[in-house]
């Protein structure tokens, strides 16, 4: 038995066996084989199991994802049948006497070559599938077949070094119980999908696809950040206990779904949802959200190959607002960029992602994308209460140029005779120092705030978020980050605007008695922390809470915030 401590970035508890979404080193020895027939037979054999094993694929591709996506496997399943890579390969083994591995790795790098040296896109998008295609051949050659989560077929717990949102989202909620990374935070993008997913997740476990092995027997605390790795029947006993008890203390929230959420002295605060697309309203509804703080609309754009239409974006928006039925929609406009990356948009390769051409600075070279989802935006504004919101927005002058650009918009689609709504909000994230530093300044122009503190913090503490090495700076509870959020709000307030939070931070039970202390309006969540959050709120005293946060900006450190916030909240 042996316990890795990572960061906790999931609730829950899972115990399953591992799955290792581990790439194996398919490095190639060139040998001199003999008995040639029989090498050609080897590879007639791995290509007949590689058939089988891209059927599989199709078939549960087509249960989790679109029409289009997993029409990619069938497309694949061409490839391998196509003779001429074959021939080519079985003359080589014959005629240079070469073992099959060593033989098709030379015959793909010639297909793979003249593909890509092609001017035409189709042919470039083919290059990639052969090498797709023989990557997998390969490993099956070598005896080392390559992972798919699509091929999980019983009860698992993830291993992998890191999961990109893609493969977060094609996770079958039904057979994975969780997952544990090597690298990532609380805030990577993954962790987030998988509290939307309300499967538990351990990160940044270091070394975690190293110290399991296929099989192992797992328990995964996502609520204390540990895993353990073959444990022995009491420890298992004692988790399975924790287990059903983590259940029933969610089923006792659920009394409050439908309750406010009010301070013990009167003040009242909105709890609502961060969601990636149409699919997580359920969980909203259930949970009890009032509306959704954060709709990350690129969750769209990696749907398929191709940039959403704006009809398609116009459907899910006019959705979204429908199934809320006049309760707010707050929706960001594109944020691809840093963690995010999409088949369709060529980002340019940069040292640091995270402060490169991301959200609205991208939106801005590629206007056609932008304008094409305001539209889609606007024409859905009749259908519910819409609030559309900026992300990265870190001077004035790109704010007035993203609201002119989208009132531009307006103006042609209402020349057009389409309907659009006269009164939907626009606001901006607060997630550049730069803009919580002048918030005073834009909250004259904007109707709200949404603080984003995943980004806030990682740009405060010049930290990166997808680094485990520097995970400690992490400090939501830090004065500095309370002192720029206590800004924002005041100066929202002075306006009369409304502040909100979409970060994580809003999330954290300890920043429940901070952020109502200091004002915050509209708290904006994983579905499935609304209702902890929710019962904490409603124990607590905002005009206390006040005197705290007040305190809390003063001290010196984050433990000694943590402190007082523990002490004064009895967490
Ligand atoms: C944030 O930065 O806090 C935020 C909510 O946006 P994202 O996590 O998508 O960058
Ligand atoms: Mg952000």
């Amino acid at each position: 038995m042996t316990m890795i401590k990572g960061v906790a970035a999931s609730n829950g508890i899972a115990l399953a066996k591992a799955y290792k979404l581990v790439m194996p080193d398919l490095t190639v020895t060139k040998e001199t084989v003999e008995d040639v027939e029989k090498e050609v037979q080897v590879y007639k054999d791995a290509v007949a199991s590689t058939a089988k094993e891209l059927a599989v694929i199709k078939e549960a591709a087509s249960k989790n994802l679109s029409e289009e996506e997993a029409a990619v496997f069938d497309a694949h399943a061409q490839i391998l049948a196509d003779p001429e890579m074959e021939t080519q390969v079985v003359d080589k083994i014959t005629n240079e006497k070469v073992n099959a591995a060593a033989a098709l790795e030379e015959v793909s790098n010639t297909f793979i070559m003249i593909f890509e040296s092609m001017d035409d896109e189709y042919f470039k998008e083919r290059a990639a599938d052969v090498k797709d295609v023989s990557r997998r051949l390969l490993a099956n050659l070598l005896g080392k077949p390559l992972p798919n989560p699509a091929l999980i077929d019983s009860e698992v717990v993830i291993i992998a070094d890191d999961l990109t949102p893609s493969d977060t989202a094609q996770l079958n909620k039904n057979l994975v119980k969780g997952f544990a990374t090597n690298i990532g935070g609380r805030t990577s993008h993954s962790a987030i999908m998988a509290r939307s997913l309300e499967i538990p997740a351990v990160v940044a476990c270091k070394t975690i696809t190293e110290d399991v092995q296929e099989g192992d027997f797992i328990i995964l605390d996502g609520i204390n950040g540990d895993v353990i790795i073959n444990p022995d029947e009491d420890t298992i006993k004692e988790y399975e206990v924790k287990r059903d008890e983590y259940i029933a203390y969610k089923e006792e929230l659920k009394q409050l779904v439908n309750e406010k959420t009010i301070s013990t002295d009167g003040h009242q605060v909105e709890l609502v949802a961060n969601i990636g697309g149409a699919g997580d309203l359920p969980g909203v509804i259930e949970n009890g959200g009032e509306g959704v703080g954060l709709f990350r609309t690129e969750f769209l754009y990696m749907e398929s190959a191709d940039l959403p239409t704006e009809e398609r974006q116009f459907e899910v928006y006019k959705e979204i607002l429908e199934a809320m039925e006049g309760k707010p929609v707050v929706v960001r406009t594109l944020d691809i960029g840093g963690d995010k990356k999409i088949e369709a948009i060529d980002l340019p390769d940069e040292m640091n992602p995270f402060l490169g051409v991301r959200a609205v600075r991208l939106c801005f070279q590629r206007e056609d994308i932008f304008r094409t989802q305001l539209r889609a935006l606007l024409r859905a504004s009749v259908y519910g209460n819409l609030r559309i919101m900026f992300p990265m927005i870190a001077t004035v002058q790109e704010f007035r140029k993203a609201k002119g650009i989208l009132l531009e918009e307006k103006d042609k689609l209402v020349a057009e005779g389409i309907p659009v709504s006269d009164d939907f909000q626009v606001g901006i994230m607060i997630e550049i120092p730069a803009a919580a530093v002048l918030a005073d300044v834009l909250a004259k122009e904007v109707d709200f705030f949404s603080i984003g503190t995943n980004d806030l913090i990682q740009y405060t503490f010049a930290a990166d978020r997808m680094s485990s090495g520097v995970a400690y700076l992490y400090q939501p509870f830090n004065p500095s980050i309370l002192r720029l959020v206590r800004n924002v709000i005041n100066a929202a307030h002075a306006e009369g605007k409304w502040a909100g939070m979409c970060g994580e931070m809003a999330g954290e039970p300890l920043a429940g008695p901070l952020l109502l202390g200091l004002g915050l309006d509209e708290f904006s969540m994983s579905a499935t922390s609304i209702l902890a959050q929710r019962k904490l709120i409603r124990s607590l005293s905002k005009a206390e809470m006040e005197e705290l946060a007040n305190k809390c900006c003063d001290c010196a450190t984050m433990d000694e915030v943590v402190a007082l916030v523990k002490e004064a909240s009895g967490q």
